[in-house]
């Protein structure tokens, strides 16, 4: 025997009917603000990156025509033009594989790969990589993480190492020497708080937002020549630590320093683990 479908829509009042009708409106036109921002983004993105690649692409062009229109060339000038070549490679390269890793996060097409750990390991692990590295020689470091500090966390380690590591950089190449250095952790409810503090240059409140914007770099003159920092560190940090539900942002005074707040959402520790 077949059995008929009785399914019949439910029936709503008119002023129901209109109060449904204005909910969608009101989320179609925030899904349409939101497809907006981010092809603007896309279209900011472009046009710096655009921007950014046209100067090292002219600097090696107009040395390799330098080298072609010489009759004769000293071993300093050739020496001299292929490290200026080298410099500027080098940089594009940087700036490739920024802009590759970021549109990939930005796209969740970077495959992730998540795992649970106590963060207080690889907060250890990290810094003692960094007060090992030749880099830091000249600053204090401190680590401020608690004893019995039992924090579980999901996140890509690698990725995590990253944003730690780009968070670290940006401190010692906007700092001086004999300069501090603190990488520390709270538990604050539901979440982790970690920081990296440094006694540097420190920005002025109006970047402090932008600073997380692709390509925003504060006037040339703050950043070292030897730099070969894209302008797109703390974009991809900021991506990162959005694709592990975190939060990233900083506080900042002028000739204090800065400080890079991040927080994690807490998980459960892995089915049977036990604490040593
Ligand atoms: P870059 O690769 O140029 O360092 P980032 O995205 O990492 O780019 O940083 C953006 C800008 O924020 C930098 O150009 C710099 O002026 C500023 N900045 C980042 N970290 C610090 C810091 N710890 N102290 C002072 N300024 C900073």
């Amino acid at each position: 025997m077949s059995k008929k479908n009785t399914f019949s829509p439910p029936q709503l009042s008119a002023e129901e009917l209109s109060k449904a009708l204005y909910e969608v409106t009101q989320k179609l036109e925030q899904s349409n603000r939101l497809l907006q921002e981010t092809q603007q983004q896309k279209d900011l993105l472009f046009a710096n990156i655009s921007h950014d690649l046209r100067s090292p692409v002219t600097a090696i062009r107009t040395s390799i025509e330098y080298l072609l229109s010489l009759e004769n060339i000293t071993r300093e000038e050739l020496t001299a033009s292929l490290e200026l070549m080298q410099r500027r490679s080098i940089y594009l390269e940087h700036l490739i594989n920024d802009v590759f890793l970021l549109s990939s996060i930005s796209a969740n097409t970077k495959k992730l790969h998540m795992e649970t750990i106590p963060i207080s390991f690889l907060l250890e692990e990290f810094f003692f990589t960094v007060s090992e590295d030749t880099r830091f020689e000249q600053r204090n470091l401190y680590l401020e993480v608690p004893e019995d500090f039992d924090c579980f966390v999901s996140i890509d380690t690698k990725m995590f190492w990253r944003v730690l590591d780009n968070l670290f950089t940006n401190a010692l190449k906007y700092s001086n020497e004999n300069a501090s250095i603190t990488l520390g952790a709270i538990k604050e409810n539901s979440r982790v708080h970690i920081f990296v503090t440094d006694t540097g240059i420190g920005m002025e409140e109006k970047h402090l937002q932008k600073i997380f914007d692709t390509s925003y770099m504060i006037e040339d003159a703050r950043t070292p020549s030897s730099s070969t920092g894209t302008g797109l560190g703390l974009a991809i940090v900021k991506a990162t630590m959005e694709s592990f539900h975190g939060n990233v942002w900083c506080e900042s005074q002028v000739n204090k320093g800065s400080t890079f707040h991040i927080t994690l959402p807490l998980v459960s520790p892995p089915h049977g683990y036990r604490q040593a």
